[in-house]
C-alpha cells in the first residue's frame, strides 16, 4: 500500500502516520522528520533547510524530491510506504510521479485529513506544551506566528495538491476533527475498501 496523508500542518498526519505504521507494518516517510534529522545532524541539506523551516516556509523541491528518491529506494518502502507532509507542491507530485512510474508503481490512495483551520493554532500551542511537559524538544516552528506563515504556505502552496489528486480520483476525505481514535476507524475503513 503507497499512501499519502494529505491536510493542513496541525491536522494530524504524523499522529495517523504513526498509528499505520504500527498496524500496517509500512513506513512512514515523514520530509518534516527527515529534515529535522538532517539540521539536528549538521549535514549540507540540514544547513540548507535549517533557516527556512524554522521560519516556516517551504524547503525547495529539488532537496525535498531528492530526499523522497533516495528513501523510497531503501528495502523497507518496497512493500509500500505512508507519505506524511510530501508532496507540498504540484510539482513535488508530478515527481513522485515520475519516479514511481520509473520504478513501475503506483500510489494507491490520498487520504485528505479536512479541518477546522481557525482551531489548528490551538493544537499546535497544545502539541508544544505537551511536547514540553514530556521532556521532548519542541520544535521551533511550533509557535503561533511562526503557524501562520506555515498555514500560508500551505494556502499558497499545498493546497493545489488535493485537486490535483481529486481529478485523478484518488482522493478520500476523513474528518480530522474527530477523535484520534475516531479518524483512524474512518482511514481503516478506507483503507480496507481500496485493498478490496
Ligand atoms: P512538517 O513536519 O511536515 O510540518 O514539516 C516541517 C517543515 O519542514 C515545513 O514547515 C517545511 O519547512 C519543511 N518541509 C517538510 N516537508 C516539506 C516538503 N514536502 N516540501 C517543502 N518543505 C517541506
Amino acid at each position: 500500500m503507497r499512501l499519502i496523508l494529505l491536510g493542513p500542518p496541525g491536522a494530524g498526519k504524523g499522529t495517523q502516520a504513526e498509528r499505520l505504521v504500527k498496524e500496517h507494518g509500512i513506513p512512514q516517510l515523514s520530509t518534516g522528520d527527515m529534515l529535522r534529522a538532517a539540521v539536528a545532524a549538521g549535514t549540507p541539506v540540514g544547513l540548507q533547510a535549517k533557516a527556512v523551516m524554522e521560519s516556516g516556509g517551504l524547503v525547495s523541491d529539488a532537496i525535498v524530491v531528492g530526499i523522497i528518491a533516495d528513501r523510497i529506494e531503501e528495502p523497507d518502502a518496497a512493500k509500500g510506504f505512508i507519505l506524511d507532509g510530501f508532496p507540498r507542491t504540484v510539482a513535488q507530485a508530478e515527481a513522485l510521479a515520475d519516479m514511481l512510474a520509473a520504478k513501475g508503481l503506483k500510489l494507491d490512495i490520498v487520504i485528505d485529513l479536512v479541518v477546522d483551520e481557525a482551531k489548528l493554532a490551538d493544537r499546535i500551542i497544545k502539541r508544544a506544551a505537551d511536547a514540553k511537559a514530556a521532556g521532548q524538544p519542541v520544535r521551533k516552528d511550533d509557535d503561533p506566528e511562526v503557524f501562520k506563515t506555515r498555514l500560508a504556505a500551505y494556502h499558497r502552496d499545498t493546497a493545489a495538491v488535493r485537486p490535483h489528486y481529486a481529478a485523478k480520483g484518488m482522493v478520500q476525505s476523513v474528518d480530522g476533527m474527530q477523535p484520534i481514535a475516531q479518524v483512524a476507524e474512518a482511514i481503516d475503513r478506507i483503507l480496507e475498501r481500496a485493498k478490496a
